[in-house]
């Protein structure tokens, strides 16, 4: 990506890095990364305040610095594929996708899927695969994973995206309805442990039906 880093996103970093962020490659990539890109033009002027906001069929933009610490957990341990559950906007897309070689990514609504690819294409980010499917499957043919992070809310932790985890692979994921936690779930070979990160507020992971 040939991006200039712009103040804007330069002082968004800065913001993250006093609540609480502190990896430098990560606070770079949201340095280098254009937010106002991946919203409507009306919202543009709110690019880089540190908030959630809308992006049309009821789905949001994750609040960057939930997009940064989501990014940085997974990093802890290096991974060269990476799965994302909810495209969305394709922003936290183009944060991973300067940071690891491999990046697959699956959206449930076309329209943003499509829209998702466009700018990350526009970016020149091309180390990015796109799946328009239902992400509570995962992602079986490209499978295992080093590394899978949900951008929405499930009700359990869906038993497939376990699965598609490699030996030593990290699960990053909300989990809950009305009061969701943040969980990382480390796999070794058969057995996997979990850790609460901290309180988050996602919109719902749906489970079936395809926008
Ligand atoms: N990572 C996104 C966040 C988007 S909000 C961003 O940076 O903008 C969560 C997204 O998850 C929504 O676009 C929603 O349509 C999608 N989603 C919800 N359930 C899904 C499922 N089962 N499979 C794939 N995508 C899903």
């Amino acid at each position: 990506m040939s991006q200039v880093a712009s103040t804007v996103a330069i002082n968004l970093a800065r913001k993250l890095h006093e609540a609480g962020i502190r990896n430098n490659a990560v606070l770079q990539a949201v340095s280098n990364t254009p937010r106002e890109l991946f919203l409507d033009g009306a919202l543009a002027h709110k690019a880089y305040e540190n908030t959630a906001l809308p992006i049309g069929q009821g789905q949001t933009i994750s609040q960057p610095y939930i997009v940064a610490r989501m990014t940085e957990l997974l990093l802890q341990h290096n991974p060269s594929k990476v799965l994302e559950i909810g495209t969305g906007s394709g922003y936290q897309a183009a944060i991973l996708a300067q940071l690891v070689p491999q990046l697959c990514t699956i959206e449930r609504i076309k329209a943003l899927q499509i829209q998702a690819r466009q700018r990350l294409k526009r970016l020149d980010l091309h180390n990015v695969s796109f799946k328009y499917g239902d992400g509570w499957k995962g992602w079986q043919n490209k499978a295992p994973f080093d590394a899978i992070m949900v951008t929405a809310a499930a009700a359990s932790v869906p038993e497939a995206l376990l699965m598609q985890l490699s030996e030593c692979g990290v699960l990053v994921i909300p989990v809950g309805e009305d009061s969701q936690q943040l969980l990382k779930i480390t796999r070794h070979g058969n057995e996997y442990s979990s850790q609460i990160i901290e309180a988050v507020k996602f919109v719902p992971l749906i489970n079936g039906e395809l926008a």
